[in-house]
């Protein structure tokens, strides 16, 4: 029985400032291919709670969630791609410690449930509808990506999330590109990273990268040589940070030398946890 994964987020500080602009979130035209959507379902535990009010605000339950499983299977996966077989999605709004993640149902793991903290929606500072829908894409990831039956490198996992985040046009205000670090940091820092690769090795880079984790073990080395024109993964980190650094020192904005407390990955989300292990 291979483990099940587990994904979180929880809180960042909020370092934007509330804007009075109306709420006008769009995400970007990447719905190629309509594919079929599972059943979605809203469990709001506490109707008298104000963040209850906050999601059925800026949430249009009809089209916006449909919409986001639409872009994050359109940017996962071709039409003819495998994928998992996830047949419902069941949003539960509640109060608890930490921001947001996603779970399956002890009986049937093709059954997803994405919890959403409703003090966090307490919290949201500047464009509300803007974050609140990067959280759920980014959970929405997490119920459509492989992930090499529960062994893959959890900051892949969260990278790939915040990589299609993203290329929903939903990336959050604080979102930085980082040259320090390693390269499975997670969440954007390495959503970043596969976006460079997108970039550079070509279209579908990053939906190979997923579907090269749809069997068996994880195993770095093969996977990335065999998405990345037969590079390691370490060899393409290099490559990406000197691009970065060049970039920036262009910019006149110069980046901190790696390794140095200033150049630390600037966490949004805790790591995934998987059972079986700590
Ligand atoms: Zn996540």
């Amino acid at each position: 029985m291979p483990a099940i994964p587990t994904y979180f987020q929880t809180a960042m500080p909020a370092i934007s400032l509330p804007s009075d602009a109306p709420q006008q979130t769009t995400t970007l035209p990447i719905r190629k291919h309509e594919f079929p959507t599972p059943t979605l379902r809203l469990h709001l535990q506490d109707l008298s709670h104000d963040g209850s009010s906050i999601f059925l605000s800026n949430i249009k339950g009809s089209e916006d969630l449909e919409q986001q499983c639409q872009n994050v299977l359109n940017l996962l996966y071709d039409h003819d791609s495998i994928r998992p077989g996830t047949r419902s999605v069941t949003f539960v709004l509640r109060a608890y410690d930490g921001l947001a993640y996603t779970t399956g149902i002890d009986l049937d793991q093709d059954h997803k449930e994405i919890h959403i903290n409703l003090d966090y929606l307490l919290k949201i500072r500047g464009d509300v509808r803007h974050e609140l829908l990067g959280v759920i894409c980014h959970e929405l990831v997490h119920c459509f990506q492989w992930a090499a039956e529960g062994t893959a490198n959890g900051g892949l996992i969260e990278g790939m999330a915040d990589y299609v985040r993203l290329n929903a046009g939903l990336s959050a205000e604080h979102w930085k590109k980082e040259a320090g670090g390693d390269w499975d940091g997670g969440y954007q820092h390495t959503g970043y990273f596969l976006q460079h690769l997108e970039e550079k090795l070509g279209k579908g880079t990053v939906k190979k990268i997923n579907a090269g984790l749809r069997e068996g073990q994880y195993d770095e080395k093969k996977l990335f040589k065999s998405c990345c024109g037969g590079k390691e993964v370490g060899e393409l980190w290099e490559e990406y940070r000197n691009d970065l650094e060049k970039k920036q020192k262009e910019d006149g904005k110069e980046e901190k030398p790696s390794g140095t407390e200033e150049a630390k990955i600037i966490p949004t989300d805790t790591p995934p946890k998987f059972e079986g292990t700590k």
